[in-house]
């Protein structure tokens, strides 16, 4: 079947007893055993829940993995899965990375003695030269967050093939419907399902995906063990969210072509990073990797005090951290997401004092662009 087939198709037909279409919230901490030794396949609902079950069984489909598994947030899930590395253990990852993941490998992963590499994943061969012997995983975000630079998942499955190590995409910004990564070889998945699976700005999630079911299992270890599941309420708005995605994801890419090639020719903007510009270094891999180019874009302005003149000002457009809801965000990564990581590294790298994060909306796009050129025009004068 096809993926807007697929995501339609979630949760769908899970309840026999009453025929219910969708799958019901089932708000119950506890399971009633049939007899001494036998269950229902439910006893207790940090263990698994029959709502959590239905998003996690949708998710796993929809990634073409193995196993599925939804936590508290995006982080709680990403945490999970570092949960497979040890001490000694050594990691590369994507230089231009979300800030809460940066925040956790180097506060907490590097505490409890897992090394890691920062590598600009989008040159293959500085990846090739990162692996150590005790390299375990290659843990990479196509496109990043927030330079939109593109890394070849197919070339990183390579590397990890030929040196045993795993393949973890964060596949947030582009969703599953537009990119699935373990199709091309990658051993898991991650999302922070507050995005664009969410898709409503109304819940924060998380989601892991797994290849095979033996990951499989040290996930699920790790998700019961340590407990920060996500609740039947939440699993049921990701289930109720992510019917539409394809939809939506049809809308925000259009909008964000529409808003890129705009931007370009704006006097006041320096850059526009938006991977479906053909000027944009990545955009052949993206054509051969992903079926969209996605809804997120970022750009500079040549003027550091147009910065806060715009955010103040805008009106349509809202000045708020996160992305992938039907509304459009905009955000100063230097000052949010991105203020964990030193300011040195963040101007080397590129998230500089001139650079905002657009999540492009699917309200029209010349009312998204009405907005920004009255506040442009208004600068300028
Ligand atoms: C938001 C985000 C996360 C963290 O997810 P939360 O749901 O906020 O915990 C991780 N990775 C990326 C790419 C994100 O955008």
């Amino acid at each position: 079947m096809h993926i807007e087939t697929l995501l339609v198709r979630s949760g769908v037909g899970k309840d026999p007893s009453t025929g219910s279409i969708t799958t019901p919230i089932y708000q119950s901490s506890t399971f009633q055993h049939p007899r001494l030794g036998e269950s229902t396949g439910y006893d207790y609902s940090r263990t698994a829940n029959p709502t959590r079950t239905a998003l996690e069984d949708a998710i796993a489909v929809l990634e073409s993995g193995a196993a599925g598994f939804a936590f508290s947030s995006g982080m709680a899930a990403i945490a999970a899965v570092f949960n497979l590395f040890k001490n000694g253990d050594h990691l590369i990852v994507s230089e231009d990375l979300y800030g809460g993941t940066y925040r956790l490998l180097s506060d907490i992963l590097q505490d409890i003695g897992v090394s890691v590499s920062y590598v600009n994943t989008a040159n293959i061969d500085a990846v090739k030269e990162g692996v150590q012997s005790n390299t375990k995983a290659i843990f990479i975000e196509t496109p990043t967050n927030p330079l939109m630079q593109v890394t070849d998942i197919a070339a990183m499955v390579e590397i990890s093939q030929q040196h045993q190590l795993l393949t973890i995409v964060d596949n947030t910004f582009l969703s599953p419907y537009c990119q699935r990564p373990i199709e091309l070889g990658a051993d898991i998945v991650v999302h922070s399902a507050s995005k664009y699976i969410g898709g409503h700005n109304d819940v924060i999630a998380g989601l892991v995906v797994t290849r095979c079911s033996e990951l499989g299992e040290k996930v699920k270890f790790y998700q019961n063990a340590i407990g920060a599941i996500l609740g039947p309420q939440d699993s049921w708005l990701l289930l109720r969210g992510v019917k539409t995605l394809g939809l939506r994801m049809e809308k925000h890419q259009e909008n964000a072509l529409k808003i890129a090639h705009w931007l370009v020719e704006q006097p006041d903007v320096e850059h526009v990073y938006y991977p479906g510009l053909e000027t944009h270094p990545g955009y052949e891999i993206m054509k051969k990797q992903s079926s969209g180019f996605g809804g997120m874009l970022s750009f500079s302005v040549r003027d550091e005090n147009l910065v806060p003149y715009l955010l103040e000002n805008l009106k349509l457009i809202t000045f708020a951290e996160s992305l992938g809801g039907v509304e459009s965000l905009i955000t100063f990564p230097a000052r949010q997401t991105h203020a964990d990581i030193p300011e040195e590294i963040r101007n080397a790298i590129g998230v500089t004092n001139r650079l905002l994060r657009f999540s492009v909306g699917i309200e029209h796009a010349d009312d998204i662009i009405q907005d920004l050129k009255e506040v442009f025009d208004a600068y300028r004068k």
